[in-house]
């Protein structure tokens, strides 16, 4: 390297050279490619996907669609836009999309943070949320966290002041799979000041009963300062197209829409997003398969002795003790599960949950970790 440019990330402001990569879990082809094992063989439970991919009339609309790729996407998505505004009976004004429900949070902040202000979030909340706190040069608040690892309402209420212009909520949590009611989120919402924006992020909602799903978009109205957050990733089974989007005043929508790259969303995710949100079905299938999957991994880990926390999501975290000892002796079996340190949680796995054959593999192989060698 030349001496010209040694040194040249000093540049980059202090709050950009502090900010902690994101750390995502392993893909399958480099656990293949490290350990020399066959890529069939290995089972990923590491990113909350759904394990049944999308569903048949969504491969079927983006093979379709396959077709059209030489053209820029809609930058508008008028079509999403509008099947989502029907969804949750909104103006398609009040719809942002996003290249994963990650860009929602990343706007929200581009739109409403800058050096200085305050984030507030909880402790052991998703980590998109300090990451885009800090990006813009912004501090972020974290509040402790309940015995039960959830969020404590209660104290993050206390923590909003003059600079707090944001405050992240993610329900269900990841990685704890905590939710709170959306009784006490309401309560929480109207004892926020009004010129504080409340993000409610529900990656995992479809995976709530069907009661209590879909609660909060119906607050909007009342609420201008609320954003909802949600995704195609989860339960959709989209991961990998990259599709999210945000309800909230159109305002709020118009602000969002100023800093978003016109052509975020790319052409293949929102016609898939469409096909996927008309299939009710295999959205309720798949909720239904995690439900199973949950008692699955729950009842396994405590057949081994170990501690469950209870979830929402599609998900558990495990305490296993040495979490990463652990984890590379899954990772030898072909398991790939998810290392929740930088979470401040050392001691335990997240682990999403797999068809009933990957759950019954995983937890023999978890077994086996656990033996001493
Ligand atoms: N919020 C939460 C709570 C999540 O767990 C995730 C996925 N890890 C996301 C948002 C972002 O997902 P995506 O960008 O794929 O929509």
């Amino acid at each position: 390297m030349s001496a010209a440019i040694a040194g040249i990330e000093m540049q980059a402001p202090e709050y950009v050279r502090r900010i902690a990569p994101y750390v995502a879990g392993k893909p399958m082809e480099e656990l293949a490619r490290e350990y020399g094992l066959p890529l069939q063989k290995i089972v990923k439970l590491a990113s909350n996907e759904n394990p049944r991919g999308p569903s048949p009339n969504v491969r079927a609309a983006i093979a379709a669609a396959f077709a059209d790729i030489t053209r820029y996407p809609d930058a508008n998505g008028f079509a999403l836009k509008a099947a989502l505004a029907e969804r949750y009976a909104l103006a398609s004004e009040q719809v942002v999309l996003g290249n994963g429900s990650n860009d929602i949070l990343d706007l929200v902040s581009q739109a409403f943070l800058k050096p200085g202000d305050h984030a507030v979030y909880a402790q052991h909340a998703f980590v998109v949320y300090p990451l885009v706190t800090q990006a813009r040069g912004a501090l972020g608040i974290e509040v402790p966290a309940t015995p039960e690892l959830g969020h404590d309402l209660d104290a993050m209420r206390a923590a909003i002041d003059a600079k707090t212009r944001i405050v992240f909520v993610a329900n269900p949590n990841n990685p704890t799979g905590s939710w709170v009611t959306p009784s006490a989120l309401r309560a929480f919402i109207e004892a926020v000041p009004r010129d504080v924006i409340v993000v409610v992020d529900e990656a995992y909602d479809e995976y709530l009963a069907a009661s209590d799903q879909g609660q909060t978009a119906r607050w909007l109205d009342s609420q201008p300062n609320l954003i909802v957050s949600r995704t195609f990733s989860k339960a959709y089974g989209l991961a990998g197209l990259r599709i999210g989007y945000g309800l909230m005043h159109r305002s709020v929508a118009d602000l969002l829409n100023r800093v978003r790259q016109p052509f975020n969303v790319n052409a293949l995710a929102q016609t898939a997003a469409i096909a996927a949100l008309a299939d009710r079905a295999y959205v309720e299938e798949s909720a239904t398969l995690n439900r199973r999957g949950l008692d699955e991994l729950s009842a396994g880990a405590g057949r081994l002795g170990l501690q469950v926390v209870p979830s929402h999501g599609n998900f558990v975290l495990i305490r296993v003790g040495d979490a990463a000892r652990v984890y590379e002796s899954l990772l030898r079996q072909g398991i790939i599960v998810r290392p929740v340190a930088n979470y401040g949680l050392p001691e335990h796995l997240r682990v999403t949950t797999g068809l009933p054959e990957e759950n019954a593999r995983f937890l023999a192989a978890l077994e086996k970790a656990l033996k001493p060698s």
